[in-house]
């Protein structure tokens, strides 16, 4: 069994008190990772003294290079990294290739993004303002990279794409970074690291990589530091009020859980190509990754009177979806991440159905292409509610796996926002309409508790991902329970690792300064 190394003041370096790494398919053992006795104060000091200046050195443009080398890397291993996501992530190779490709993807983004900003390194932040009668008293704000560390704490379903969303960013805006992957399915991400290194893809220092628990990492962070989350939202409410965290103002992205909902107007008549499209979404969503994306449909909002159609149309669909080892042909479905994912998922279904019933699946399935008895799975698994019911734990547990609940309602746009709201917060929620009034206003009323919403109109069946793809020129996060955060978004994403400064004093100073 290969034990992974971390990265860290510039050499590979093995950590104390090691977890074991497996296939959640078969359960065998692939690796262990350990971060016990690691000296993370160091890491994170040479971050800041090494890769910080390195970066800062660079312009917008060199610095978008860099990310452009990381994303031929990235193509350049492409298959391997595919190979280790099957493997370690229980991901059918659909399921690897959306995440690798995600990855490579999000840093062509802003490479290109990089290149649009050219020489400078840092943003002008508006338009200047005169400050009092006479135009020379001036004023304007900038955004200047921050001066230390940026730590990602990343989460186990997506380890290329979520390595590379927060990397792209950070190292776009000239901050250093410290990643963390879970530990579970770390191999991706690990092996992405090795590649870059290997490939002296990026100056010493700016990029660095800790395997293993988080050991006491976060209290070594200072004023100057950030840190980016993604993970449960208990995980993220530990992390918002460590002491480090709090003395030292450091500033804290959340991305965490969402119960992100589904609307389906009634002007969709079964058989209508939004009808189609929209089940189409569901389906996808209930079985990529086994239904492990943050972004995946858990409630499916349809109008009453079309419930037992959507219900028989979703379970047709589902029936074919073979489950079992992703490395064996024709699996169309792979396991949960570990034993106790699919524990929590287990669970879970038994709370979903005490506020309705279950109509399609089961948790328990004959998964092909494994010994009986082994690995993590769990079947697709569909349930609905009674119209009207409050369905108090459909609406705020979030089973992270293969499981989606049909909640009917009136076909008033009104009803449909309460019942979506009662998520408090969410990442991504659709609507899927023809209707431009039912649709306006299902969208005013869910815009202020998501951080996107998705239009699933006919128009776009064809050339869209769906609303579980994170695209990187749109936010992604959410108020409330989604943690609060915001990434990505194109360049709005960067101002996470700047500081906005407002500038006084002299008109033509000032303007010298920032041409
Ligand atoms: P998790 O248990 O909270 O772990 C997330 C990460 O935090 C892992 O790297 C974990 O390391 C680390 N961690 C655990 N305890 C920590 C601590 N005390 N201090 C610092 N780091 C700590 O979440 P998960 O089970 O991996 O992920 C599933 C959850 O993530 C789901 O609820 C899902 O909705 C959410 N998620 C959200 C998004 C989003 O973008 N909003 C995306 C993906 C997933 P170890 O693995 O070493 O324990």
């Amino acid at each position: 069994m290969i034990a992974l190394r971390s990265h860290l003041q510039g050499r590979w370096i093995e950590g104390g008190s090691p977890q074991v790494l497996v296939n959640p398919a078969t359960e065998e053992p692939l690796a262990q990772a350990g971060s016990g006795g690691l000296d993370l104060a160091a890491a994170l000091d040479f971050a800041r003294g090494a890769g910080g200046p390195a970066l800062r050195e660079l312009t917008f443009a060199q610095r978008g290079q860099l990310l452009a080398a990381m994303a031929e890397a990235l193509q350049a291993h492409r298959d391997e990294l595919i190979d280790l996501a099957v493997r370690n992530g229980g991901n059918t190779r659909s399921d690897a290739k959306f995440d690798v490709d995600g990855a490579a993807f999000t840093l062509t983004t802003y490479a290109e993004l990089g290149r649009g900003l050219g020489e400078a390194r840092f943003l002008v932040d508006g338009e200047g303002v005169s400050l009092a009668r006479s135009p020379r008293f001036h004023g304007q704000h900038l955004l200047v990279v921050r001066r230390g560390v940026a730590v990602h704490v990343n989460a186990f379903n997506f380890p290329a794409w979520g390595f590379a969303e927060k990397a792209a960013v950070a190292l776009l805006a000239g901050m250093p970074v410290v990643s963390k992957p879970a530990t579970s399915s770390a191999m991706v991400a690990h092996r992405i690291v090795e590649i870059l290194i290997e490939r002296q893809a990026l100056p010493a220092g700016a990029l660095s990589l800790l395997v293993g628990g988080p050991g006491d990492l976060l209290e070594h962070l200072g004023p100057q530091d950030v840190v980016a989350f993604t993970g449960s939202s208990e995980t993220g409410a530990r992390i918002r009020v460590m002491p480090a965290v709090l003395r030292n103002s450091v500033r804290v992205n959340v991305e965490a859980d969402s119960l992100n909902a589904a609307v389906l107007g009634p002007d969709a008549d079964p058989g209508s190509e939004t009808y189609d499209f929209f089940l189409k979404d569901v389906l996808r969503d209930m079985t990529q990754k086994a239904g492990q994306k943050c972004t995946a449909i858990r409630r499916v909002l349809v109008p009453a009177a079309v419930a037992d159609r959507v219900r028989d149309d979703l379970a047709d669909r589902l029936a074919p979806i073979t489950v079992g080892n992703p490395a064996q042909e024709g699996v169309r479905m792979g396991p949960l991440a570990t034993a106790s994912q699919r524990d929590e998922v287990r669970r879970g279904i038994d709370l979903l159905a005490r506020d309705g019933r279950l109509v399609y699946g089961a948790a328990d399935v004959k998964p092909v292409g494994v010994d009986p008895g082994r690995g993590f799975f769990v079947g697709p698994v569909l349930l609905e509610v009674e119209p009207g019911a409050e369905a108090p734990s459909v609406h705020s547990h979030e089973v992270f796996g293969p499981v989606a609940t049909i909640v009917p309602y009136s076909g008033r746009p009104a009803e449909a926002v309460e019942v979506v709201a009662r998520g408090r917060g969410g990442l991504v929620s659709s609507v899927y309409s023809e209707d431009a009034a039912f649709t306006t206003d299902v969208v005013m009323g869910l815009a202020p508790h998501h951080g996107r919403i998705f239009l699933g109109s006919a128009k776009i069946a064809e050339t869209s991902p769906g609303p579980g793809t994170v695209l990187p020129l749109l936010v992604h996060g959410g108020p409330g329970r989604a943690g609060g955060g915001e990434e990505l978004g194109g360049l709005r994403g960067l101002a996470f690792y700047l500081q906005r400064v407002a500038l006084e004093g002299p008109r033509p100073v000032i303007e010298r300064m920032i041409k």
